[in-house]
């Protein structure tokens, strides 16, 4: 082992809820784990205000106090915190490298990943401005604050149409901002859309200003054949024009699908190498949720416990 280089029995790589729910298990049993949070500590939920599903917060409450929370539920328990992100791994095995900031080596038995995913914004600086004040890039979690209002979800995948058919059943009114003359969304999921009364399509459309004061009043848009502007008044605007998981640095060892979320093996959050270990959003397309997030972290904190156990590393 080089000077720069440190052994663990567990490396977690990631601060959501996954990251976290796994140090929690990981550390109660008695794996000391050591938790990289990342250029982003406490994860995607420390950019929204209020969540109002996770269970057992019966009034809601503010996104970076929940994850404050799972930090120090985390820590009670010993778990080591860190700054620092992974900049570059190497799962030859059976020993698993994994480099911290281009600089130090943490050679470990196993690996958790839970790097999470990125919504991809449209890149407007109103867009920005608004973030948590009216724009949202999550209707599950978002959409029960627009109730009975109107609003505009941008996107022509079948993420844009699951959200835009979720939102108009609890808004008066949904306006569907669509790029293209078509969409890209599965046939069934555009049906739902064309059979939802309340849901405008706008073809051919895109963004030009997210409008409001404190928080969102409209949006200007364009056509993109005609050049024609105009205002929608509407409260809420949802970007829904995909995700993009956290996984270039691993494509080179692991298993993804085509849109580069990492795939476990059914039933289990086991990766293609031995060791290696995925939970949350970074393995999951489909709910993408901070229960669903924790639940898998659970996981593969048993899965690790379990394959370390078997090699008598543990
Ligand atoms: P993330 O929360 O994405 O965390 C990923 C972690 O990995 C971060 O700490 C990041 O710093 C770290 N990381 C990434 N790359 C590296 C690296 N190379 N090295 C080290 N660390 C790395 N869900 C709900 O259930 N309810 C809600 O109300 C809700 N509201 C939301 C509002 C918004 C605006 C958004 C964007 C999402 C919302 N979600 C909500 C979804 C929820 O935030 C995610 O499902 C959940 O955070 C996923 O958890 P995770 O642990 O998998 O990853
Ligand atoms: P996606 O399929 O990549 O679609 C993204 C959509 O956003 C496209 O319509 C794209 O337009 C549009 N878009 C991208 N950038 C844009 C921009 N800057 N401005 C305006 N529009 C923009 O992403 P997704 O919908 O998140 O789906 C990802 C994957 O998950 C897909 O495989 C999908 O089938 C799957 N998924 C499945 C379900 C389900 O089955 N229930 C639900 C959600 C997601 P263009 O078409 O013009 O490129």
């Amino acid at each position: 082992m080089n000077e720069k280089n440190e052994r663990v029995k567990l490396i977690i790589i990631g601060s959501g809820p996954a990251g976290y729910t796994a140090a929690i298990y990981a550390a109660r049993a008695d794996l000391k784990p050591v938790i990289y949070q990342g250029l982003q500590p406490g994860g995607q939920l420390t950019i929204t205000t209020e969540v109002e599903n996770y269970p057992g917060y019966p009034d809601g409450t503010m996104g970076p106090k929940m994850m404050d929370d799972f930090q120090k539920q985390a820590q009670r328990f010993g778990t080591d915190i860190r700054f620092g992100y992974a900049s570059s791994v190497d799962f030859t095995g059976p020993v698993h490298k994994i480099t911290i900031d281009e600089n130090k080596i943490i050679e470990a038995d196993a690996v958790i990943i839970a790097t999470g995913a990125t919504a991809k914004w449209l890149g407007l600086e109103s867009e920005e401005k608004f973030n948590g004040f009216g724009v949202s890039a999550c209707a599950t979690c978002d959409g029960y604050f627009f109730k009975g209002q109107d609003v505009a979800v941008v996107g022509g995948g079948d993420t844009a149409a699951e959200e835009a058919t979720f939102l108009s059943k609890l808004c008066r009114k949904v306006h569907l901002i669509v790029r293209r003359d078509e969409m890209r969304a599965s046939k069934a999921m555009q049906h739902r859309v064309e059979n939802s009364p309340n849901i405008q399509i706008h073809w051919n459309t895109e963004t030009k200003e997210i409008l409001g004061n404190k928080t969102v009043n409209g949006v200007r848009i364009f056509n993109n054949k005609s050049g024609k502007e105009y205002n929608l008044d509407i409260t809420g605007f949802f970007v829904a024009i995909g995700h993009k998981p956290n996984t270039e640095i691993f494509k080179d060892w692991l298993d993804m699908d085509s849109n580069g979320y990492l795939k476990t093996i059914p039933g289990s959050t086991r990766t293609n190498r031995e060791g290696v270990f995925a939970a949350g959003d970074v393995q999951d397309h489909i709910y993408r949720q901070a229960v669903t997030a924790a639940g898998t972290g659970c996981m593969a904190a048993m899965d690790a416990e379990k394959f370390l156990s078997s090699k008598g590393l543990h």
